[in-house]
């Protein structure tokens, strides 16, 4: 009967014309289920909020602690890290990084243990952009397939590299610039080429069943930069951020999508806490 359903489903999907009302509810469960589960990627506390983020020194001034968060999307099977916080090693160890504090309390793996995953259940380890809050704990997954922007994997060559296991021959690897990735080849999960932060930078929109979702790697850092269109100082182009940021809304808009900033803890609680999952 599956089989059948399968195969019926593969002719109605197959060719152009498009039969919606058929048999929608019975096979639901057959179905890949796309989900969005969050993760504890650190956390940083920034010394003085106003000078670290904003290059018009527009924000609250004063210290914020804000959350660094980590994405596992799953469509069916497939399983996708987007971003991977700080490194493993500042648990329970925070790290006095100047102008912020830098902490985890869990690492990626140990989450992923809780929900039954191992590292090596990850297929794909897509990064945002190359700063040291999204690629601490990547080389923990050297067997995925590693997705990033070009310029951004370039410019992280080096004796501090966090994408080593990727940098050998014949690796599995993915490096994009200027175009958005259908991470899976269904249409449910796409990189999104939001240039500008970083050379390379990327956001991801996945499509659950719920709604659409926007996550933003760091084209905002927190709610007054959405509000505002803030940019920070640490910031590779501000006219390509400002695009960026023009396009991203007009997505959102078009959309009506749930917009996730990453360190935004506003934000992160549109998902559910883990190790709950958005479906
Ligand atoms: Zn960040």
């Amino acid at each position: 009967m599956k089989a059948l359903i399968a195969a019926l489903l593969t002719t109605i999907a197959a060719p152009a014309v498009a039969a919606p009302a058929v048999a929608a509810p019975a096979v639901a469960a057959d179905r890949p289920v796309v989900e969005i589960t969050r993760l504890d990627c650190g956390s940083a506390m920034i010394k003085d909020f106003n000078t670290f983020f904003s290059d018009t020194l527009e924000y609250p001034a004063g210290p914020r602690r804000i959350p660094d968060s980590c994405y596992l999307v799953r469509d069916g099977a497939q399983t996708l890290l987007w971003d991977t916080g700080f490194p493993a090693a500042l648990k329970g160890k925070p790290m006095d990084m100047g102008a912020l504090v830098a902490s985890i309390d869990k690492t990626i793996p140990e989450q992923l243990a809780t929900i039954g995953l191992k590292p090596s259940d990850i297929n794909i380890v897509g990064i945002s952009h190359m700063h040291g809050d999204h690629v601490g704990q990547a080389a923990d997954f050297p067997t995925a397939k590693l997705l990033v922007g070009k310029a951004d994997f370039e410019q992280t060559a080096g004796p501090k590299d966090p994408f080593g296991p990727w940098r050998a021959p014949g690796a599995k690897l993915q490096l994009e610039h200027g175009r958005d990735i259908d991470v899976f080849g269904d249409g449910k999960v796409i990189a999104l080429n939001m240039p500008g932060h970083t050379p390379d930078h990327m956001s991801l929109l996945v499509k659950l069943a719920s709604g659409v979702v926007l996550l933003t790697g760091d084209l905002y850092h927190a709610t007054e930069a959405r509000t505002l269109r803030g940019v920070p100082p640490f910031n590779t182009s501000r006219a390509e951020t400002l695009a960026s940021i023009d396009r991203f809304e007009r997505l959102a808009r078009h959309y009506n999508a749930r917009v996730i900033i990453q360190h935004e803890q506003r934000d992160i609680a549109k998902l559910p806490a883990f190790p709950a999952a958005a479906r």
